[in-house]
């Protein structure tokens, strides 16, 4: 039987492709995490056992982690949890706004 291949997924952060990808299930030290962020191998992980909504929420979470990084900002984890749960938070209220951002279209 054949098997299809997993696609590589990134994400592009600032200029720099970042491995998008599970973390290591059968590592215990992962077991209870949500999702991390490695700035050494820019590789971002999220845990596949958590709801759509976590992996939405923990994505945002490792982004700004990494974008804390690249843009040297110091955001401890409580910021930058309040950050990803704030911005997600506007994000999914304002869903024809952010599609109008994204897509560059005018705001008002
Ligand atoms: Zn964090």
């Amino acid at each position: 039987m054949a098997r299809r291949r997993a696609r590589t997924k990134t994400v592009r952060i600032l200029g720099q492709d970042w491995l998008l990808t599970p973390v290591a299930s059968k590592n215990k030290a992962y077991e209870n995490c949500c999702g991390m962020c490695e700035v050494k191998g820019a590789i971002i992980r999220i845990n596949p056992h958590t709801s759509a909504a976590c992996q939405g929420d923990t994505f945002l979470h490792e982004v700004l982690h990494a974008l804390s990084f690249r843009l040297n900002l110091g955001l401890d984890e409580r910021k930058t949890y309040a950050f990803a749960s704030g911005l997600l938070s506007v994000l999914r209220d304002n869903r024809d706004l952010t599609m109008r951002v994204l897509n560059a279209k005018p705001i008002v």
